[in-house]
């Protein structure tokens, strides 16, 4: 890319406002210089998005520009982190104006909503892909890792599951969809909300966690592995939209509340004598969660319907929505 190419991407990624008091040096030098808050660890977390592969070439910008940062947001939401910095690499086929002028409006919007300042990045070109790195602080051992759940923890996820891979099947045409509740979904997909408030709410009271990308049934399947231990969920417990409601057998019943991915919820286990304290703290931080399952000793997951069925669809819905 010719000199000017940069200098016009530069200037969309200038950081707005005065910028955080802990970024001593920010966009436009070799390196950008930070400060972590004494006490705390710094969470970092990257995701690269290519097209084609994890969004369709005709997304729209904006949407794109939200997206790339907040799955970026939520893992640090998942461990507890408050958000602080990010850095962005794009390789874009052309420096298309109108493309970056939504695209950074979008990413440095939902950027202000968290605080977050962005303190370098890169560009290249050639096919787009999009590369966000996120970084948060968290007290040392207030950490919300994978690891902890224990047989008789309470499983708990935050908000509404399914929409997002409803989405997916209306833009899939495998399903049609009423304009309102179509529009509805898209938001859920392409404008996921990171539980950031949820995550630090937690900090002091959740054995485990981690945020639905690929879906429950194999993000929950995550925290099993990392801490040796089983789950029976009640299926018939998991928050579901009033939209998926309406059209919950045309999407297949369970299979999306439990498999389809990129809801960005938070899935969290809660020793049984933090029960009130869990429910407290999300609540005043705002964020609806939803008892739906039980950490055993017993290996495996187990999804129950209320007559006892297993539906066995832990395998099945993530490599169909999720693999
Ligand atoms: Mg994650």
């Amino acid at each position: 890319m010719p000199l000017s190419e940069f200098d016009l991407i530069a200037r969309y990624f200038r950081s707005a406002g005065p910028g955080r008091a802990d970024v001593a040096l920010g966009v436009g030098d070799d390196c950008a210089l930070l400060r972590v808050p004494p006490g705390s660890l710094l969470a970092v977390s990257i995701d690269t998005l290519v097209a084609g592969v994890h969004f369709p070439v005709d997304t729209a910008a904006a949407d794109l520009g939200h997206k790339a940062l907040a799955v970026n947001l939520s893992d640090l939401a998942a461990i507890g982190a408050e958000p602080a910095w990010a850095t962005l690499a794009l390789t874009l086929p052309e420096a298309d104006e109108a493309w970056l002028v939504q695209f950074s409006a979008a990413f440095q919007g939902l950027a202000a909503r968290f605080g977050v300042e962005l303190v370098g990045g890169d560009t290249t070109r050639g096919p787009l892909s999009i590369t966000v790195q996120a970084h948060g602080f968290v007290p040392e051992a207030g950490a919300l890792r994978r690891a902890g759940a224990r047989p008789g923890d309470l499983i708990y996820v935050t908000g509404e599951l399914g929409d997002a891979g409803l989405a997916l099947l209306a833009l899939q045409q495998e399903l049609q969809l009423p304009a309102a509740d179509r529009v509805a979904v898209l938001q859920r997909l392409y404008r996921p909300a990171p539980r950031i408030a949820a995550g630090i709410a937690l900090r002091a009271v959740a054995s485990a966690a981690i945020d639905v990308s690929d879906g429950l049934a194999a993000d929950l399947g995550h925290i099993l592995a990392a801490s040796g231990v089983g789950a029976t969920l009640q299926v018939e417990r998991l928050p579901i939209s009033p939209v998926l409601a309406r059209h919950f057998h045309a999407a297949g019943g369970w299979v999306l509340p439990l498999g389809a991915g990129d809801d960005y919820e938070l899935c969290f286990t809660v020793p049984a004598v933090h029960q009130g304290l869990a429910e407290q703290a999300l609540e005043a931080a705002g964020c609806p969660c939803t008892w739906i399952g039980l950490v055993e000793a017993r290996p495996g997951l187990r999804c129950l319907l209320d007559d006892g069925t297993d539906l066995g669809l832990a395998g099945a819905g993530y490599q169909h929505f999720g693999g």
